[in-house]
């Protein structure tokens, strides 16, 4: 390990910055964020850069150049000028005095580094690669800032206000770690994760006195409904993505992809309710009862569901149930197969020259007939998607063209839309189902009908 981490509390102590242009802005920036004296010399000092120390009521502007007798009383030195000598005479002035100092950019000049920082005060994380890979750093940045929602800060500020309470209610070291973990990982935290801070400290009240008591008694459950996308695992949500990190028991089915179940924590259980079109592996009612009887005994439950659960999912029938029986439960909108195919095929649902207005309809016949009302759909400004399309593909072209469709109105057939396995026929009403039978199409497939379909030619962007 090349540098110690540490938090430095700079609140009221004079750091010096010079430098007067963009990057001293920057560190600026963070001076004041950190509730520092900013101290700042520099010959030219740019506009922002004037302004924000005018509204920084602890500030000091010498406009001039460097000098030695500059360091005086500073706290932590940061050298952010575009001269190599003024940097090299800042930080061999500070290293005589034992200062830090901090020069941007260069890492043989410091005695500290400033890291990558994500702020969720009063929880803080700070990534460095020492200077040697500040894009790197930034990059794990941005990778750790999607894993934790910005409500995280007000989760800490809970546990803080809680904590003496809870040290007095719970002797142990260990019982507390435990009770600690389950606040976060529970629906206190969920509560709070979700802006309910009032009901999540009460939750943790009622826990405490609960635990306090030691007494083993009712657990209760949680059922998260989860739209997991269309099946590249880029398009979860982080709300998703979080949920399906803390489950215990996972229920899913044949749509959601095995990239996405990857992401599931390791050690849930996982529950195949799979349903086929010609074969419902697990009856719905089953499905639904499942779902309650887990969230009883105490689990967190994932329902995840491919696309969005609200869209031909039945996520409706399964949430009604655990209300019925008052099963506390969330749900996770996702990315819908409507919006990932038709992003990832480069043809926009509506367009202002060919549709205004875009219609989602499930194409499942039974018997081969169908309660779709076909004459709402003949409307050429509308596009048309037809989910659960692929065995009744011909009897749904030949009813638009029945009832009024122009033949040549475009169609496309997205096969497993967002994946790497993506294939995408575009046709028209007429001729689309000779192209599946040709290419020995396997569902799931999407079906799109519109002037939009066009657009596909030239906007096709993803190849997979
Ligand atoms: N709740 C899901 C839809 C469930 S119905 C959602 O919001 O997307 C199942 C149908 O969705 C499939 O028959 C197919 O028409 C469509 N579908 C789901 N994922 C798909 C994908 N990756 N590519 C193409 N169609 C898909």
């Amino acid at each position: 390990m090349e540098y110690l981490p540490l938090f430095f509390d700079l609140r009221g102590k004079t750091c010096l910055l010079v430098g007067g242009g963009s990057i001293a802005l920057r560190k600026a920036r963070l001076l004041q964020k950190a509730q520092a004296n900013i101290k700042l010399v520099a010959p030219e000092v740019c506009d922002e850069l004037k302004i924000l120390l005018r509204e920084h009521k602890a500030s000091e502007l010498l406009p001039r150049s460097y000098e030695s007798g500059d360091l005086d009383q500073a706290s932590l030195v940061i050298a952010a000028t575009n001269n190599l000598v003024v940097n090299k005479q800042v930080s061999d002035d500070a290293k005589a005095l034992n200062i830090p100092v901090n020069v941007v950019d260069n890492p043989d000049l410091c005695t500290v580094i400033t890291p990558a920082i994500i702020d969720r005060s009063p929880l803080l994380i700070a990534v460095s690669s020492g200077g040697r890979a500040p894009v790197l750093a930034r990059m794990v940045r941005a990778k750790i800032e999607a894993l934790l929602p910005s409500s995280y800060g007000q989760l800490a500020e809970l546990a803080s206000r809680l904590r003496e309470k809870v040290k007095v209610a719970i002797g142990g070291a260990d019982q507390r770690r435990y009770f600690w973990e389950s606040v976060f990982e529970g629906r206190a935290s969920e509560l709070a994760l979700s802006g309910r801070v009032d009901d999540a400290e009460q939750h943790v009240l009622n826990e405490l006195t609960k635990a306090a008591a030691a007494d083993e008694s009712e657990v209760q459950g949680e059922v998260y409904l989860v739209g997991g996308g269309p099946g590249d695992p880029d398009l979860l949500t982080f709300k998703a993505l979080r949920l399906m990190q803390q489950a215990d028991v996972v229920l899913y089915d044949r749509l959601v992809s095995d990239r996405v179940m990857e992401l599931v924590r390791r050690d849930a259980d996982r529950i195949y309710v799979g349903k086929k079109r010609s074969d419902h592996a697990v009856p719905q009612d089953n499905i639904n009862q499942l779902l309650v009887d887990l969230a009883k005994q105490g689990k967190r439950v994932l329902r995840l569901k491919g696309g969005d659960p609200f869209i031909f999912g039945r996520g409706g029938e399964e949430i009604e149930t655990l209300a019925e029986n008052g099963i506390p439960f969330q749900v996770v909108p996702g990315i819908t197969a409507a919006s990932g195919c038709s992003a990832y095929a480069g043809i926009p649902l509506t367009h202002r020259d060919y549709a205004q207005s875009v219609r989602f309809i499930t194409g499942h016949l039974k018997d081969d007939s169908t309660n779709i009302k076909w004459g709402e759909l003949t409307e050429p400004s509308q596009t048309l998607v037809f989910y659960m399309s692929l065995n009744g593909l011909s009897t749904i072209c030949q009813a638009l063209i029945d009832h009024g469709r122009d033949p040549k109105t475009p169609a496309a057939l997205v096969e497993k839309g967002t994946t790497q396995q993506q294939r995408v026929f575009t046709s028209d009403l007429a001729n689309l189902h000779h192209k599946v039978i040709e290419n020995d199409v396997r569902a799931p497939t999407l079906l799109i009908i519109g002037g939009v379909v066009d657009l596909h030619a030239k906007l096709n962007w993803f190849k997979p």
